[in-house]
C-alpha cells in the first residue's frame, strides 16, 4: 500500500529528552526552535493552506510558556514534537479560550498580529502538507485531541496537569501519571469471488456519501475477529481470509486505523439499518461510473478508506470534494 497521508514519520519524537522539566523553556529561549500553534484540534496554516505556519518563538506576541490566560481559562499545553534537520519543535495547544483575551495574540480575533492567519483541519490539509509537517501535524492533533478530552485523574477524579513536555498528565492528589490513549479500529476492503469491492452508507453521512467498512476493536478481540464481526454486523456478509496491509493515526479524537483486505464468503447483504443503511458492491467500471456521474461520494483524501478504495482499483478515482 502506499505510504498514508497520516503515517508520514520524518521527525525524531527524542523523547528521552521529554522527562528534562527545563526541556521547554530552554527551546523557547532558542531562537532555531519552531512553533506550531494548535487551537481546538485546527492548525495554524500558511496562507496557500499547504503548509504549517510555524513561527520562531519571537514571533508568537504574548503566547509564552508562561503566559497566565485568565480565570476560566484551561491553560495552553507546550508540548515537545521532536527534532527534524536540527530544528526543534514545539506545539502549543490551545483550548476553551475566550473569543477575545485580552493580550493574547495567536487565536482567531485575539489579536492583530494573528488575524490573517489562516486556520485548518488536519482532515482537510493532511494530504497536501509535507512530510515533515503532516508528521508534526498528526501529533500535535493526538496530543491536543487527548489533554482536550482528559482532564482528570482516572483514580480519583482531581483535575491533572500536563508533564513531560505535553505526554503525561499527573494527578496532583494521588500523583497517577495518564499517558496519550489511542483506541485501535479496523477497516477493510471487502471483495469477493469477482472481484467487485463492498462499500457501505453510514447513517450518519452525507447523503451519496459511500466507503470502505470499519469499526472500534472491542475488548477481548483480536483484529481479524473485528474485521469479521464488524463486516456480519454491518452488511451479513461472511468473510474469510484477512490480510493486514497497513495503518495510520486518525486522531479524531484518538483513533489508530488499521487496514485490511478481506476476502467475502458470501455476497448477500443484509445492512443493519442502524450504522449502515445501504451498502452496495461495485465492480471497477460501476465504481468509476457512479463516481464520474456524482451518483457516489467517495471519501476524503487523507483517509485510510481512499487508499484502501484506489489500491482495489488501480489508480486515482476523480471526485467531487467529499465533506465530513
Ligand atoms: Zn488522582
Amino acid at each position: 500500500m502506499q505510504i498514508l497521508p497520516l503515517a508520514r514519520s520524518v521527525v525524531d519524537p527524542a523523547a528521552h529528552r521529554r522527562g528534562d522539566p527545563g526541556l521547554v523553556a530552554a527551546l523557547w529561549r532558542d531562537p532555531r526552535t519552531r512553533v506550531l500553534v494548535v487551537h481546538e484540534a485546527r492548525l495554524a496554516l500558511t496562507d496557500d493552506g499547504t503548509g504549517l505556519d510555524l513561527r520562531a518563538p519571537a514571533d508568537l506576541g504574548a503566547l509564552t510558556p508562561d503566559a497566565a490566560l485568565g480565570a476560566g481559562t484551561r491553560e495552553p499545553v507546550w508540548a515537545f514534537l521532536g527534532v527534524h534537520d536540527d530544528v526543534a519543535y514545539l506545539a502549543v495547544l490551545l483550548a476553551d479560550l475566550p473569543p477575545t483575551h485580552p493580550g493574547l495574540e495567536g487565536v482567531p480575533g485575539g489579536g492583530p498580529a494573528w488575524d490573517a492567519v489562516r486556520w485548518g483541519t488536519l482532515r482537510d490539509v493532511g494530504h497536501v502538507l509535507s512530510d515533515r509537517d503532516a508528521d508534526l501535524a498528526t501529533t500535535a492533533v493526538a496530543l491536543a485531541e487527548w489533554h482536550q478530552r482528559h482532564p482528570r485523574c482516572t483514580r480519583c477524579g482531581a483535575p491533572t496537569a500536563a508533564a513531560h513536555a505535553g505526554w503525561v498528565r499527573r494527578c496532583p492528589e494521588d500523583g497517577v501519571e495518564e499517558y496519550p490513549r489511542t483506541d485501535p479500529a479496523v477497516i477493510m476492503a471487502v471483495t469477493d469471488a469477482r472481484g467487485r469491492i463492498l462499500l457501505g452508507h453510514a447513517a450518519h453521512w452525507p447523503p451519496r456519501r459511500f466507503s470502505t467498512l470499519a469499526g472500534f476493536v472491542e475488548p477481548g478481540e483480536s483484529l481479524e475477529t473485528a474485521v469479521r464481526r464488524e463486516v456480519a454486523e454491518e452488511t451479513g456478509v461472511v468473510v474469510g481470509d484477512v490480510t493486514y496491509v497497513g495503518s495510520q493515526p486518525w486522531p479524531f479524537p484518538a483513533s489508530l486505523m488499521l487496514a485490511f483486505r478481506a476476502r467475502a464468503e458470501t455476497v448477500e447483504l443484509a445492512v443493519d439499518g442502524r450504522e449502515v443503511t445501504e451498502a452496495r458492491w461495485f465492480t471497477r467500471a460501476e465504481l468509476h461510473a457512479a463516481v464520474r456521474d456524482g451518483e457516489v461520494l467517495l471519501p476524503m483524501r487523507t483517509s485510510v478508506a481512499l487508499a484502501l478504495i484506489e489500491e482495489w482499483y488501480g489508480g486515482p478515482l476523480a471526485y467531487p470534494p467529499a465533506e465530513g
